[in-house]
């Protein structure tokens, strides 16, 4: 049945849609961080739809929530709901430290993207300004500020013209740069300041820098601690605005709310998407501090700005981590992801690297003479695969294992997979 579903989504879907050939699946049902196939097959799934089910496949809890909402009523636009202003004080209870009581929500469309347009909109907005600074190895979106803002040219080269100033910084990675970690934060820091600051720098007039607080796509790049603090200190000396892409790294993936929060720094604005929606129903939002709030009605206008039934979800979903304390869960079982993965990596020279927070983990894979060995991961992909676990790869070579594994995976579950996750290590590097 998987075989017929796929062969019959080639011949009628878009050619864009994008899934390894080697790893075929097609979804009958989801429960906690279980999928099974539509051959009966069950998985231990550990990539969670690129982080977007936290709380699991199809929570009974944020489910219930979106039966009584759908019931009632899907869509208003933006006219006031219990659902919309249930989320917007949600939202500011679990907010950074420094954005708790003095923020606004503007919520996007379905996707990430959506956000990180919004964001850059209200940093031009402000500022007066256009030029973006954004990171090396940033994954932030496919519509077109969004592109401009990913550093990978593949994605972007038949769409150009695109944003025309954005500078692209290194992102300070101690691990690729060979470095230590205190070389690689001031490096990256020296050169936004650059940027910003320096007539040659590049940018005539900085709105904005934006970054992620850990890299997703780009492979679970974690950096040093001081990394964002510098950033923060730039964008006030300068006076422009910092946004924080927690699409992947936020809504307690990291073992805190957000990213950024492990290291106490509060960003002017933040951009939230994938795990918003509670149970993988579509919505983004971007979060800014109130003294951004200088759009007049309309300004940034849209059809969806929040999808009632996702905002539901969303609430619950906020509600079922904090009434669990999942946040202690992701991070006890992040060190038990990170412990196995070190012990396997104590057999090889090949895991070269282990990093992330919580349950955002990235295991870096090299070939013997030291390069990026793509292969090896799309070998432990498919040998996972095979026996039961999803897991997904991430990286600009595409040699980091990624695990997104939803927030409610039990620690039995964990073992489970972990044993064949560091099997499959065994076999493709040994
Ligand atoms: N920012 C980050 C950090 C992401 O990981 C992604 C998606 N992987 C996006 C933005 C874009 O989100 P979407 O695919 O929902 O547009």
């Amino acid at each position: 049945e998987t075989r017929r579903l796929l062969e019959k989504q080639r011949k009628i879907d878009s050619s864009a849609v994008a899934y390894p050939d080697d790893i075929p699946i097609a979804f009958e049902e989801g429960r906690g961080a279980t999928v099974r196939d539509a051959d009966g097959n069950t998985y231990i799934d550990l990539f969670a739809g690129i982080g977007v089910l936290n709380v699991g496949h199809s929570n009974p809890y944020v489910l219930e929530a979106v039966h009584e909402q759908a019931d009632k009523f899907v869509h208003t636009v933006d006219f006031p709901t219990e659902a919309r202003l249930e989320l917007i004080e949600k939202l500011d209870e679990i907010a950074p430290a420094g954005l708790r009581g003095n923020n606004r929500v503007v919520f996007g469309g379905p996707t990430g993207s959506d956000a990180i347009e919004a964001s850059i909109k209200l940093a031009k907005y402000n500022t007066g300004g256009d030029g973006l600074i954004a990171f090396r190895g940033a994954y932030h979106g496919a519509t077109t500020g969004a592109m401009s803002l990913t550093s990978n040219t593949s994605f972007k080269e038949h769409y150009t013209p695109l944003l025309s100033d954005v500078v692209h910084a290194p992102y300070p990675d101690p691990f690729r740069q060979e470095t230590n970690s205190q070389e690689a934060v001031d490096h990256a820091l020296e050169e936004v300041q650059a940027i910003v600051e320096d007539p040659y720098g590049g940018l005539a007039n900085p709105a904005g820098i934006v970054v992620e607080p850990i890299q997703g796509e780009g492979g679970i790049v974690t950096p040093p601690e001081g990394f964002l603090q510098g950033l923060r200190d730039i964008a006030d000396d300068n006076d422009i605005v910092l946004v924080f892409d927690e699409i992947q790294s936020g809504l307690g993936r990291t073992g805190e709310w957000w990213a950024c929060d492990w290291e106490g720094v509060t960003p002017d604005a933040m951009t939230s998407a994938k795990a918003l929606g509670g149970a993988g129903f579509p919505l983004s939002a971007t979060i800014y501090h109130e003294d951004l709030d200088t759009w007049g009605p309309g300004d940034h206008a849209g059809t969806y700005r929040g999808h009632v039934v996702g905002m539901r979800a969303g609430t619950r979903a906020i509600e079922y981590i904090q009434e669990r304390d999942l946040l202690a869960h992701a991070r006890e079982l992040g060190e038990y992801v990170r412990d196995r993965l070190r012990e396997a990596a104590d057999g090889t020279d090949r895991l070269a690297d282990i990093r992330g927070r919580g349950l955002f983990i990235g295991a870096e894979f090299v070939d013997e003479s030291g390069d990026p060995d793509g292969d090896a991961v799309d070998a432990i992909q498919q040998y996972c695969f095979e026996r039961g676990v999803l897991v997904w790869t991430a990286g600009r070579h595409g040699n980091v294992l990624r695990f997104l594994p939803p927030l409610v995976l039990t620690h039995e579950l964990a073992e489970t997979a972990l044993d064949i996750v560091v099997d499959a290590i065994e076999h493709a590097t040994g």
